[in-house]
């Protein structure tokens, strides 16, 4: 038995305490139990929150804005973020200036030339800073020589859109995650066994079988602030899960908004002293992983008779299973086959399958679209960690541009 949860170090003392050990049955007698332990050990849990407070409130000059500057780092799965102070507002994004960073401390570059360069793409309200100019600038990233980053998928999918901008793709993505407390334990789990098994908790209610719905919320009102076409959120089937989706949006935009959504949520989660982890398969045996769902249609699927482009549009897929398997997560497939196992509502990574309805196979047409004879199709095999650009940037170059 082993738990995984990426970026964190478990400690030994706290796999062994998860080995071996029975599950606990009654719902709410774990939660009571150990209620007293969570967080225990966070040191951002520990500080006062209210201190901020104090300094938020002081005049700043009316000519002055933040800007928070937000990049994918070397590891494709890791937001990276900078503060600079920028003396006028911004009418549009190329108003913004791009910037340097130390990219051999991002895993972007070596030392010896690591000046990376962040171009501004996107602009969002700040719900974080004080300021009713204060911004978040989605960023892409560029080598000293001009060339983008190997993990800038944004820039492929950008030249991809440019050619198929007439076909209006729309993504609508379901981000699944995980919460834990900082040694690495699901958030709300029993420190000496397990939740009783899946069942009650997906879309669930009340205090034995949801955990931390304040943040949640929180993270729902922010995105909306921000100006995210966030649409939704509700718990998942393991405890500690939890999904939200954004958009449908038309082309680029609903990679940016789950990038900066991923931003907003760890930032949310840290005031509370949470740990997200996007981690496709947070806890090995029978436990749901985490994935995101990515729903794509366009002008021609959406359209009357549209079910016909939709199955055009499998055929292909069913052509490319491996590349669309090695750009859904950021270690070319090493995250799915933890998580694509057959079981617990995946289809097998070896093999593509697709059906109506059913959640068991790589791409799911939906019962109203088969009835409606148009719409749109999910992909379901996007690993939570997955590049939205880069999940995105395959669905285009299957089905649109037939590369
Ligand atoms: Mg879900």
């Amino acid at each position: 038995m082993a738990l995984r949860c990426v970026g964190l170090l478990l400690s030994k003392e706290l796999s062994a305490s998860f080995s071996g050990l029975r599950q606990t049955r009654a719902l709410s007698s774990s939660s009571r139990l150990f209620s007293s332990d969570f967080l225990k050990n966070s040191p951002n849990n520990a500080l006062d929150k209210s201190i901020l407070g104090r300094y938020r409130h002081l005049e700043t000059p009316s000519d002055r804005l933040q800007a928070t500057y937000l990049w994918i780092d070397g590891t494709g799965e890791n937001i990276r973020v900078k503060d600079r102070v920028l003396n006028k507002i911004p009418k549009e994004v190329s108003d913004l200036p791009k910037w340097q960073y130390d990219g051999s401390s991002t895993y972007q570059s070596q030392g010896e030339n690591s000046d990376t360069t962040l171009v501004p793409r996107a602009i969002y309200r700040d719900p974080f800073k004080p300021g009713k100019n204060d911004i978040i600038v989605m960023c892409d990233t560029y080598l000293a020589d001009g060339r983008p980053t190997p993990s800038n998928k944004r820039n492929a999918l950008q030249s991809a859109i440019d050619k198929v901008g007439h076909e209006e793709p729309w993504f609508g993505i379901e981000q699944e995650y995980t919460l834990l407390d900082v040694d690495g334990r699901p958030f709300g789990w029993p420190a000496n066994g397990y939740p009783a098994a899946q069942g009650p908790y997906y879309c669930g209610v009340g205090a034995d079988r949801v955990y931390a719905r304040d943040l949640v919320e929180a993270h729902t009102l922010a995105c909306l602030y921000a100006g995210i076409d966030f649409s939704g959120t509700n718990a998942e089937v393991m405890p500690a899960q939890w999904e939200y989706q954004v958009g449908p949006s038309l082309g680029i935009k609903a990679s940016d908004d789950l990038w900066v959504s991923r931003y907003i949520l760890q930032r949310i989660a840290e005031e509370f002293g949470i740990v997200v982890t996007f981690d496709p398969k947070p806890v090995e045996g029978p436990w749901n992983g985490a994935g995101a769902h990515t729903n794509f249609s366009t002008k021609a699927t959406r359209a009357e008779g549209g079910i016909k482009a939709i199955e055009e549009a499998i055929e292909k897929l069913s052509k490319h299973h491996e590349r669309h398997i090695k750009a859904y997560d950021p270690k070319e497939g090493k995250d799915n086959e933890r998580r694509l196992v057959g079981r617990l509502e995946t289809s097998s990574i070896d093999k593509f399958s697709w059906g109506v309805a059913n959640r068991s196979v790589s791409v799911r047409v939906p019962q109203g679209v088969a009835n409606a004879g148009k719409g749109y199709f999910e992909d379901r095999r996007p690993s939570s960690n997955c590049d939205p650009y880069a999940v995105c940037d395959a669905l285009i170059r299957t089905c649109l541009l037939d590369e």
